[in-house]
């Protein structure tokens, strides 16, 4: 039997107005921030992921006086979804089931190991001076080691099945260590991850690097910056002030751009060269069909156009076929990627017997206006509200897509050649822009550092918005925040 599941992915429910969170909203004052573990060198954190079709975990090692962070493990098994021809929510419920405790059993064997004293009590972790409580210790894969200060957990948006998973696993270990639950969002998550990025680089420093850090812990890209959020579930262009306030200024009216990519893949990808895939992501496979030898951006041979009206003139292929490009006729701020694809389809089902070299140059085009339409999103946002836009000097590429180098290519080129050449593109490595849980550890040790925490009774949200202009009341809006007010 053949299903072709929606890709339903946690994100594309994350912006929407109806994402409304039930309960007390949480009046935040801001009050000294006191944190378990605040009285030593590092904070650690457990992180879990299971929004999807990732079960994730990651454990992180972050140094508050500095900002240099340490990733001790990330790692992450994918559901089989090859039968589905997309994500089937009832099989990536059960692989969470079936992978995560193993998943956990690894990590805990990355915790550090503390060293025991001989005189019996404390102890001291390696590396690091000063006696160690038996409270911030376990065992674990034959050794004592540290014990998290803290476990991280995605709690929305996405499958409430799925997400529960790998919530109640995370209560249940909060609960067994007697250390404080942060639920996260997801989409907070990906809009954070560059600052992870910056983090772990600071750790990584030359010790030149590493003193000239030390003077600072502020995060990299300060606020505010732009991020363009493009993976299989969501396209949005967001802007984002502080932690808490990401306000989304564009998003997809239907589905997702890597959706779109996928299924355009599909379509275009001789048979033959899809035969021998052991998985549903088509993006990297099309990307490299596209372009087989790009590896300079001169490859690509791409003018950018000029002005909005050389945007939206229709490609002539002068093959026998056109593509018109999306949402020419207005500026509304949405993203029609399924009018897209069903325009590709109906090229495709015209020319049966379409040989090689023209699919290659369908697939060049295909993703030339998919690009195209990001940018030119962006690029209405940065006109059309300057006010906002002031102290943007970062535009944030995360989400699986954002690993195609035409994609990056392509917004570099319109931004230079619309006068915003001062804006830096920032594009997480690839395994951190796909789902992962090291970007919710990050996002639980930003919201732990600015004194919160969730109580031990909160539920899974399917929709959890991250503006908080949004119905709900967007990251801070939902119940079950906890002020960290003792310092263990
Ligand atoms: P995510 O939902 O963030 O895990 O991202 C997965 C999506 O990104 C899938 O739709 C992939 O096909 C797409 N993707 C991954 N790599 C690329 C690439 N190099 N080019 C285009 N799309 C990609
Ligand atoms: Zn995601």
């Amino acid at each position: 039997m053949s299903v072709a599941w929606a890709r339903l992915r946690p994100c594309a429910a994350a912006h929407s107005p109806r994402g409304a969170v039930a309960g007390r909203r949480l009046v935040l004052a801001r009050r000294p921030v006191f944190f378990p573990g605040a009285s030593r060198r590092t904070l650690l954190t457990l992180a879990i992921e299971s929004s999807c079709d990732d079960t994730c975990v990651a454990i992180l090692d972050k140094r508050p006086t500095t900002g240099a962070a340490r990733l001790l493990f990330n790692r992450k098994i994918t559901s089989d979804n090859r039968d589905f021809r997309g994500v089937h929510p009832l099989n990536a419920v059960v692989s969470h089931t079936a992978a995560l405790a193993p998943l956990l059993r690894d990590a805990l064997a990355s915790l550090p190991e503390v060293l025991a004293r001989a005189s019996g009590h404390g102890g001291s972790e390696r590396g690091e001076r000063g006696p160690e409580d038996a409270r911030h210790r376990l065992w674990a894969a034959g050794a004592l080691r540290r014990k998290p200060d803290f476990v991280t957990v995605t709690r929305g948006p996405g499958m409430t099945s799925n997400l529960a998973t790998g919530l109640n696993t995370a209560k249940g270990l909060a609960a067994a260590w007697d250390v404080p639950l942060v639920g996260v969002n997801h989409m907070q998550a990906h809009a954070l991850t560059p600052r992870l990025v910056s983090a772990l680089a600071k750790d990584a420093a030359t010790p030149a690097q590493a003193s000239e850090a030390a003077s600072t812990d502020a995060h990299e890209p300060a606020f505010p910056f732009l991020s363009l959020l493009v993976s299989g579930g969501h396209t949005l262009l967001v802007l984002s002030r502080s932690l808490y306030d990401h306000e989304i200024l564009a998003q997809a009216m239907n589905i997702a751009i890597g959706d779109m990519i996928d299924k355009c893949a599909r379509n275009i990808i001789p048979a033959s060269e899809l035969a021998g895939m052991d998985n549903v992501m088509y993006g990297p496979l099309f990307e490299r069909f596209a372009f087989p030898s790009a590896a300079k951006p001169e490859d690509y041979d791409y003018t950018p156009p000029a002005r909005r009206a050389d945007e939206i003139k229709i490609f002539d292929s002068g093959l026998g076929w056109t593509l018109t490009p999306l949402l020419a006729s207005t500026s509304a701020m949405a993203y029609d990627f399924a009018g897209f694809h069903s325009q590709v389809l109906r090229v495709v089902e015209a020319r049966p017997d379409m040989g090689i070299e023209e699919r290659r140059f369908l697939a060049q085009h295909t993703m030339r206006l998919a690009f195209e339409h990001l940018a030119s999103r962006l690029l209405l946002a940065l006109k059309s509200n300057p006010e906002a836009m002031e102290g943007v000097r970062t535009v944030v590429v995360a989400g699986g897509v954002a690993s195609n180098q035409y994609l990056v290519h392509i917004l570099r080129s319109m931004l230079a050649v619309r006068g915003y050449e001062y804006l830096t593109i920032n594009s997480p490595p690839p395994a951190l822009c796909t789902d992962n849980a090291a970007m919710i550890a990050w996002a639980g040790m930003e919201m732990y550092e600015a004194g919160y925490s969730s109580n031990m009774g909160i539920l899974p949200l399917r929709k959890w918005p991250v503006d908080p202009r949004a119905e709900g009341g967007g990251i801070m809006g939902a119940d079950g925040w906890v002020q960290n007010t003792d310092d263990r």
